[in-house]
């Protein structure tokens, strides 16, 4: 067992990975969770006596690294799901990844000459690019198709104008996706994918997204590591630029020779008393978008095929329905109900996020009726949560605040800020444990890998437009 104290902030993905590789080496590390369980924004729960996730997770990755870790602590206790989805606009669905009969026959012949025409205008006279997410989509896209399959998503997601939020949101996403890319693998009926954002299978762990980081952290645990539950940390001990170990809710220092930090970034800096006044002022620009989760009971099955639908209807303030009866068996069992869950976006300051649950059920309860997908059936329960940071939102000049806070976070040299919330980067589970496993071969080797440096474009990390 090697000496060092080892201190893991979080028990989401990021931290559980660094926890366990670690473990796996011979190392004795502490987890601090502030949630009563593991898994963090991919955990799964009970509910009415079914399973769910917090919204739709499923795992993919083209990393090797990722997908071993992903299968070894799998084992056999998962499937390969034929992921159905689709877009929900003005009353119609539409297949995504695109399939051209359905979109033909969706949006008329009128409506589909018209987008082709845009899309033409902008193959003669490009848009020039001004760092905009709108701009960015349009020049590929053209804007028609821009309107109906970008805008009014992003803007329900982001709260923000297309032409406020920084195209890096679409070069990581959407990056290598164009049109004739998806027309073509439209033709082809989706085979020989490569693209991330038109993959028609994923992974799913048989007990429910969460079950891998259960696992994972009932491994730490039975090898020599500790994970506290319901212990919010508050920040970091610093000396100068050596950090001497966290700050517990209750203000008590614990000592650690290296501090992994999952918590949100922006918190940790500003309980950091000797942050200099320009590194709070780029900090407080930073900014998180807050998901309010409503779960639906419904009597009946077979309600609609999709895992998920995206909701692109301006009318509705819902941006996306899951549908959890079309994962796994496992996850229902006898049950001859479907648990729905449908999202909404929104700040701190904005009416919603203090709106009492009731109203949040009754409006969610509303909005499903409106589109049909319960088949007329009975609504019999519902529950709300709330997820507070959820995305950090890149608002056009988000890089240079986050630049100056991450130079600063650079000196500590026995620290490393991992995972969504950790290095404001808009992960998902395979990127979070990437930056878990590097964190880990950081502590081995000497922190060789800048993990600042790992962006989600990097190849294996080109998700699709709406996650
Ligand atoms: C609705 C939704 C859908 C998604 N869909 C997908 C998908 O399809 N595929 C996919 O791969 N990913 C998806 N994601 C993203 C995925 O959930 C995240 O990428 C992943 O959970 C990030 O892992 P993390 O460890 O970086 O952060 P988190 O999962 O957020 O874990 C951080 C942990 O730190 C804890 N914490 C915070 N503050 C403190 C503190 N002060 N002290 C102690 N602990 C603290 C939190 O409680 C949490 O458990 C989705 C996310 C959402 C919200």
């Amino acid at each position: 067992m090697h000496s060092d104290k080892i201190c893991v902030i979080g028990a989401g993905p990021a931290g559980l990975a660094t926890a366990y590789e670690l473990t796996k080496k011979g190392y004795k590390v502490d987890v601090y969770e502030a949630d009563s369980q593991v898994g963090g924004m991919s955990r799964s729960f009970n509910l009415w006596g079914q399973i769910v996730d917090l919204g739709p997770h499923r795992f993919f990755s083209t990393d090797k690294r990722i997908n071993n870790l992903w299968l070894e602590i799998a084992g056999d206790e998962y499937q390969e799901v034929n992921r159905i989805t689709r877009v929900f606009y003005q009353g119609k669905y539409f297949y995504y990844p695109l399939k051209v009969m359905n979109v033909l026959s969706n949006l008329g012949l009128f409506t589909s000459a018209m987008c082709m025409l845009s899309y033409a205008k902008e193959r003669l006279a490009p848009t020039k690019p001004d760092g905009s997410f709108e701009n960015w989509v349009v020049s590929r896209f053209g804007r028609r198709l821009f309107e109906i399959f970008f805008k009014t998503y992003s803007e329900k997601l982001w709260g923000i104008s297309c032409k406020d939020l920084d195209s890096d949101f679409a070069a990581q996403r959407i990056k290598k996706l164009s049109l004739m890319e998806a027309v073509i693998n439209a033709f082809k009926g989706g085979k020989g994918n490569t693209h991330k954002s038109l993959v028609d299978q994923f992974y799913y762990a048989n007990g429910g997204t969460g079950q891998i980081y259960e696992k994972m952290a009932a491994y730490v645990a039975q090898n020599g590591g500790n994970i506290h539950l319901s212990k919010r940390i508050h920040g970091l001990s610093v000396d100068g630029t050596v950090v001497k170990g966290i700050i517990d809710e209750n203000q008590q220092n614990i000592a650690y020779d290296h501090v992994i930090s999952s918590m949100p970034i922006t918190q940790l800096v500003q309980h950091l008393p000797s942050a200099p006044a320009a590194v709070q002022d780029a900090v407080s620009q930073l900014e998180f978008r807050n998901t309010v989760l409503v779960y639906l009971e419904v009597d009946g099955i077979d309600l609609f095929p999709d895992n998920w639908l995206y909701v692109h209807s301006p009318q509705l303030k819902t941006g996306r329905i899951t549908n959890f009866r079309n994962w796994v068996p496992e996850l229902y069992g006898n049950k001859q109900t479907t648990i729905l869950v449908l999202e909404y976006w929104c700040n701190f300051d904005d009416a919603e996020w203090s709106m009492p649950d009731l109203d949040f059920e009754n409006l969610a309860k509303k909005e499903l009726i409106e589109t049909g997908l319960h088949q007329g059936k009975e609504i019999l329960n519902s529950h709300v949560f709330k997820i507070p940071r959820c995305y950090p939102i890149y608002k056009v000049g988000y890089k240079d605040h986050l630049e100056v806070m991450t130079e600063y976070l650079k000196t500590f040299q026995n620290f490393q800020a991992v995972g969504r919330y950790g290095s404001f980067k808009y992960n998902n589970q395979d990127h979070s444990l990437l930056m878990g496993i590097l964190a880990a071969e950081n502590i081995e080797n000497g922190y060789a890998h800048n993990l600042w440096d790992i962006n989600t474009d990097y190849d294996s990390y080109q998700e699709e437009t709406q996650d």
